[in-house]
């Protein structure tokens, strides 16, 4: 079995709505692992970077203003399937066709608004954990229900 990484952002809106705690938690008991947390501003220019994709989509102006309109807390995950398990667990991009459960099955109503990013591929959670942490930043630690995990 795989053991991946994820970026998981806790957008600003989830932040001002006092969910940090909830979307970690859904993630947490899932059985994925921390490696990596901060409360941060993101920049204009990491935004942008991270959004990169996006760049020549009607929305992206706003994204990256959605982004950057208060802190997130970026979270780094590391567990056996962890890409499909948190997108799963995120729900689809649309809030009001999320399922049920998801979290923006149960926290969201808008697409301009819903609150919470995940990495899409393996090579991409690679990339997104190394542009938002170093690797001083990233600490693994064999935990006593790993191999209940797996
Ligand atoms: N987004 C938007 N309008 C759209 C599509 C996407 O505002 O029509 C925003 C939304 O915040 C979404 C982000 O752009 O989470 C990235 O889009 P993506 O398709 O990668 O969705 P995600 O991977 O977050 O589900
Ligand atoms: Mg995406």
């Amino acid at each position: 079995m795989a053991v991946e990484r994820t970026l998981i952002i806790v957008k600003p809106d989830g932040v001002q709505r006092g969910l940090t705690g909830a979307i970690l938690s859904r993630f947490e008991q899932r059985g994925l692992k921390i490696v990596g947390m901060k409360y941060m501003q993101v920049s204009r220019e990491l935004a942008e970077k991270h959004y990169e994709v996006h760049r020549e989509k009607p929305f992206f102006a706003g994204l990256v203003e959605y982004l950057t309109m208060g802190p997130v807390v970026a979270i780094a995950l590391e567990g056996h399937n962890a890409i499909e398990a948190s997108r799963n667990t995120i729900g689809a991009t649309k809030p009001q066709t999320a399922a049920p459960g998801s979290l923006r099955g149960d926290f969201a109503l808008d697409i301009n608004r819903n609150l919470v990013h995940g990495s899409d591929s393996v090579e991409n959670g690679q990339l997104e954990v190394s542009n938002f942490f170093s690797e001083a930043e990233l600490i693994t630690r064999t935990a006593a229900d790993d191999a209940y995990l797996a």
